[in-house]
């Protein structure tokens, strides 16, 4: 396993791991007690009572109007005292166990309160309905102060006032699975800062089977402050667009809204203009035999879509471009080859000239040349130049290579375009406080997961390994400064993991770079590499049946992996003919926007200082990831973080749907049970004196303690011990009453006696 022990004394570990077992404290079991059951082959827990001791660890229970059954000591978990039951914070809960914290976040989704706070952890379950929660009003009581509850604009504000009040930068991390609200919630943290606009969801999201508005990217929304009222600019990141998609869709999902949004919102001057018919006339659209998504008016959101490229100042003749550009990929989609059998082998030719000429109008090249880089290569090998022909299976993947770069690099365009228009406006010698904001792909696992997965998982990991840094970290500072008696805790890490992924050798991130610069290799090459490599390493599991497969123990699980296609993917280089093609006309879009993108740039240099072909250094798209990773960690490392995890209650995205088991799983995958535990061995229940003898110092039959008495300390030390509350389970710190998780729950029950 991934754990890592920890330098912590003998006692404290048989703590740590008794706390992590924990599903009831022995002496809470006596008779009548509530406890949560799940018998085999049930879906959930039900409360039960305890009836007794069955012998050999066995135990009786009754559920309500139910008959008796004996079961297992181990199956069953103590249920927390009912002043307790739907707690806003899960660290108030005596008892942490699974059942009991899936069921106080299904109680608060039950009432429509989907927002759960575990310690410093805002949980989100998607409600998928509209929620009368969102309004300026509410909004403006986050920022009054005067609404405290957990809610996505409490963290919002509480990290717009940290900037301020600490002079740190800070950052919101908000992840979670696709379609669980990541960039709803974004938008709504955004919606209390800077107005968003509507141009990197139809370029950068599509509908998925797991969300109709999913994003096919990661994005970091970086905003700058002059002073509390004055933003001074933002900047956006975007991370791995999945170009795919453009030329790949499976049924029922959807390519990149803007295609469907075009062909749907066109005037009829602008159809003619650009050629463009109904969606499904083009084959990069109509494969996946889906066009509408319910609830979505694509003519609608083109009109915002041009509305927000004027506001973003992209005038009449720049609009026309884009637009140009992107019915030209569709017209390119269009374009189908057939092979000859010729002496130099089998040569594709074009089978239909109108797509290919529209096209080719369309994206401002040359016909002719055009046609000649899809069916044909040129080789080039000391001065000489051989046209080897290619066949159609070679052809179609020239084809969809062009769409799938044009189109990503009319993405970073447009991105880098937005950001000079809201960069932010450098004065000298200020510095400025920023807040980030990160809505990025969470955890993918499925029957058949690609490179595109072990990307996103990977990114997953770096995150992880933050988030336990600094969850972990953040609380042990704190007793420190507040001089606790405190020992380090052993926390399990993800180290491992990342080291198998992208440590400086034998990683497979090594691995991939290496060899897509080989010129024989196949992805059955990398996968006998891969595996030759890597079994040795505690995260990798070999598939010896498959030898295209493996799998990597990943924090929240274990993920099968496909080799197939890893090594075309891992590739981010268009043919040098391509290069070519598009840097011999000055006037298209496409050959400005190719020009101006790092990797073109790149292999335009190595073309210019007369390398060869064969020699061109190829990019490794994993490893651009891995640097784009580790500047994207390094800012959010110089920041205060504020994480969100939003939890999907179903996959159906229907409201008033909570499927347990889906939900649990979101949770553990998280880390929510980790940040628990933590907070279950330390002290996540802080008073400061004077709150603390406010709210119970009656209890000591003095309601009227004058306020000197009030800050004593010994004050709160007259009621934690009147009440029988162990010292074990407090702590007094220089400024603060630090309390045990569940402590105050004893407080409170013992103070309903009264
Ligand atoms: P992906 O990773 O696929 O981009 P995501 O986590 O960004 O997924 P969202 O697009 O934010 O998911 O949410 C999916 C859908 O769920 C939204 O389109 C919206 O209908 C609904 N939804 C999410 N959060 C909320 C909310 N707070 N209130 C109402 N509806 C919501
Ligand atoms: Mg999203």
């Amino acid at each position: 396993s991934g754990r890592r022990a920890g330098r912590s004394s003998p006692r404290k570990s048989r703590e740590a791991s008794k706390a992590s077992r924990l599903n009831f404290y022995e002496e809470d079991l006596h008779k009548g007690a509530l406890v949560w059951h799940r018998g085999d082959g049930q879906e959930e827990w039900l409360k039960h009572a305890y009836l007794g001791d069955a012998g050999s660890d066995g135990c009786r229970l009754r559920a309500a109007g139910g008959d008796e059954v004996t079961v297992p000591k181990s199956s069953v978990c103590s249920c927390n005292p009912d002043f307790l039951e739907g707690t806003s914070d899960l660290t108030n809960l005596t008892y942490l166990n699974e059942p009991s914290v899936l069921h106080n976040v299904r109680l608060r989704y039950d009432r429509d309160e989907i927002y759960t706070r575990a310690g410093n952890v805002l949980i989100a379950v998607n409600p998928f309905k509209k929620l009368p929660i969102y309004s300026a009003e509410d909004a403006q009581r986050y920022e009054s102060g005067s609404s405290e509850g957990p809610h996505i604009f409490e963290v919002a504000q509480r990290a717009y006032g940290d900037l301020f009040d600490t002079g740190k930068s800070q950052s919101v991390v908000i992840s979670g699975e696709s379609g669980s609200g990541k960039t709803e919630n974004t938008k709504f943290v955004l919606r209390a800062i800077l107005q968003t606009n509507p141009i990197l969801e139809a370029f950068g999201n599509a509908k998925t089977l797991r969300n109709r508005n999913s994003s096919r990217f990661g994005k970091l929304i970086n905003i700058y402050f002059d002073s509390p009222t004055q933003i001074s600019g933002a900047n956006i990141y975007t991370y791995l667009l999945e170009k795919s998609r453009v030329v790949n869709v499976q049924k029922q999902e959807r390519s990149y809204h803007i295609f469907y949004q075009l062909c749907k919102g066109c005037s009829n001057e602008e159809r003619q203009r650009y050629s463009l018919s109904d969606a499904s006339e083009f084959d990069y659209l109509n494969q996946s035999e889906c066009f509408d998504i319910d609830g979505t008016d694509d003519g609608r959101d083109f009109a915002e879509v041009k509305a927000a490229f004027q506001t973003f100042g992209f005038d009449a003749t720049t609009q026309d471009r884009i637009f140009r550009l992107l019915s030209g990929i569709l017209h390119l989609g269009n374009v189908e080859f057939f092979e000859e059998d010729t002496e130099g082998g089998l040569q594709s030719k074009i089978r239909n000239a109108k797509p290919l000429q529209t096209a080719a109008r369309l994206l401002d090249v040359d016909e002719r040349l055009l046609e000649r880089v899809l069916t044909s290569r040129i080789i080039r090998a000391r001065n000489e130049q051989m046209t080897k022909s290619m066949d159609a299976n070679q052809a179609l993947s020239a084809r969809d290579t062009l769409a799938k770069h044009a189109y990503a690099a009319l993405f970073e365009w447009l991105v880098k375009s937005m950001n000079s228009f809201i960069g932010k406006k450098k004065k000298e010698g200020r510095s400025y406080r920023n807040i980030n904001l990160l809505d990025i792909y969470g955890f993918e696992c499925f029957k058949i997961n690609s490179f595109e997965q072990l990307c996103i998982n990977y990114a997953n990991e770096r995150l992880q390994q933050l988030f336990n840094q600094h969850l972990i970290e953040l609380e042990q500072r704190e007793y420190k400064s507040e001089n606790l008696a405190w020992e380090q805790i052993p926390y399990s890490g993800n180290d491992d993991c990342l080291e198998l992924l992208e440590g400086q050798r034998d990683s497979f991130i090594s691995i991939i770079a290496d060899e897509i610069n080989i010129p024989q290799a196949s992805d059955a090459t990398l996968a006998l590499k891969l595996k030759d490599q890597l079994t040795s390493h505690s995260s990798f599991v070999n598939n010896a049946r498959d030898p295209m497969r493996f799998s990597i123990a990943h924090y929240p699980g274990r993920v099968e992996y496909d080799v197939n296609q890893f090594l075309d993917k891992n590739r981010d280089n268009l043919s040098a003919d391509l290069v070519e093609l598009f840097s011999s006309n000055e006037n298209s879009l496409l050959c400005k926007l190719l020009e101006s993108s790092p990797t073109m740039r790149d292999q335009n240099n190595q073309m210019k200082t007369g390398r060869r072909q064969s020699t061109l250094r190829q990019q490794s798209v994993a490893a651009t990831f891995k640097g784009q990773l580790t500047s994207l960690i390094e800012t959010l490392g110089e920041t205060s973080v504020h994480y969100v995890r939003c939890i999907k209650p179903n996959s159906k995205q229907v409201p008033n749907n909570f499927k347990s088991d889906l939900v649990l799983d979101q949770l553990k995958c998280c880390g929510v049970f980790e940040v628990v535990q933590m907070a279950r061995l330390g002290y996540p229940t802080k008073f400061s004196y004077e709150q603390f003898n406010e709210k119970y110092d009656f209890l000591l039959g003095s309601r009227s303690a004058s306020a000197s008495e009030r800050d004593s300390k010994a004050s709160c030390l007259a009621i934690l011990k009147k009440f029988g509350i162990d010292p074990s389970q407090y702590q007094f710190g220089l400024t603060r009453l630090f309390l045990r998780a569940g402590a105050l729950g004893k407080v409170e029950q013992l103070q309903k006696l009264f």
